[in-house]
């Protein structure tokens, strides 16, 4: 596999007139398939409430909100895990605000229902969802410590966490300066410490909170030192940012179409084996660019939930992305929250392997 410089990567993300084209020719290049996957999964937000404050964020609510979702009961989340499996979804993601049990009023929910933490509660819920529906749990819940990435190994088929850049120059900026969770250090740490562990795993940057081209080449060479070390990156997410009404950096400008095509393509060239997703209710318009640029998944596509991170944008139908997807050569098809090549006892508990085995192959 061809080894790039970041003196090469920065030309790369700088190229101009017919280097882009030859950049996106290279990425196309490693493509083997025409298939372009995505996750029918369903999306559960446990708590909106998070110890950090991030410029770009309208997902987190603070307790005094009245709206604020402190903790989401069993019982709701069963009843959404049922209709999910009366819709063929695979997936359950479950996704909260980091170190929620921080907070008071989360503390005490989770006693009140018999916890000590998130963590405890999260690994309940996973087991339970294992137990007794057909869905596959793929967590998100931020930075963790090593022992409790191990333990919620045992029943997640894959993890997650953004990594969104390595600049800590961010950290005194409106994008993080209250954001203690998103010091890269901590992110890096988690991401690792997966590795480590042989858990599969989603990470990938957000574009345009400020960082510089060159921050972009560093993030993207970091990820790749992590996963050239543990092997167990399975799918990278170009995300770009979208500025909303309300939230502290309202003004700010999103993305060039170009600078995210460029991002998506480098991205393709440094991990050939990985898949690289952009997230299509994001890029109602330019979806299909980032497939030309390299991209090969959709990410996780829900029939019954919103994607509660973006409310402001509703996922495509499925039959819209297939339109979408075939309109220019390519072919969509499902995949699992886990990637092929990450099925083995290596990376899964027996747990998980059981259930795969008796839901969905024989592996
Ligand atoms: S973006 Fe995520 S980490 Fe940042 S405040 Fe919102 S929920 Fe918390």
């Amino acid at each position: 596999m061809r080894e790039y410089s970041k003196d090469e990567i920065l030309s790369l993300l700088n190229a101009k007139g017919r280097d882009i084209l030859s950049l996106l020719s290279s990425a196309e290049s490693l493509r083997s398939t025409d298939k372009i996957t995505y996750s029918k999964n369903v999306f559960l937000p446990l708590t909106d409430i998070c110890r950090n404050e991030c410029g770009y964020c309208t997902f987190k609510k603070t307790p005094e909100d009245k709206n604020a979702r402190i903790l989401m009961n069993e019982d709701k989340i069963f009843n959404i895990l049922r209709e999910a499996d009366k819709y063929g979804c695979k997936e359950a993601l479950f996704t909260f605000g980091e170190h929620a049990d921080e907070t008071k009023e989360v503390k005490t929910a989770l006693e009140d229902a018999g916890f000590h933490n998130m963590v405890d509660y999260l690994y309940f819920i996973c087991d339970e969802t294992l137990n007794t529906t057909g869905l596959l749990p793929h967590s998100n819940p931020g930075v963790l410590k090593k022992k409790e990435l191990k333990m919620l190994k045992e029943v997640n088929v894959s993890m997650g966490l953004m990594l969104e850049t390595t600049s800590k120059r961010l950290m005194n900026t409106i994008a993080h300066e209250k954001s203690p969770g998103k010091d890269p250090d901590l992110r890096i740490k988690t991401i690792e410490d997966a590795g480590k562990l042989k858990i599969p795993f989603t990470t990938g940057l957000l574009i345009g909170i400020g960082e510089t081209i060159e921050e972009r080449a560093e993030s993207l060479l970091e990820i790749k030192r992590l996963n050239d070390k543990y092997g167990h990156i399975q799918e990278i997410i170009i995300q770009n940012f979208k500025p909303k009404a309300g939230i502290p950096m309202e003004l700010w400008k999103e993305p060039s179409l170009m600078e995210m095509v460029k991002i998506v393509a480098v991205t393709r060239l440094l991990f050939p084996d990985a898949g690289v997703q952009v997230p299509p209710n994001l890029n109602k318009q330019n979806a299909q660019v980032f497939l030309l640029a390299g991209a090969d998944d959709w990410g996780g596509i829900s029939p019954i939930t919103k994607d509660y991170v973006n409310p402001e944008a509703p996922w495509p139908e499925l039959e819209d992305l297939k339109i979408m997807t075939e309109q220019i050569g390519f072919i969509l098809e499902e995949r699992l929250p886990v990637y092929e090549k990450f099925i083995s006892p290596q990376f899964l508990s027996d747990k998980i392997i059981n259930k795969l085995e008796t839901n969905f192959f024989n592996i």
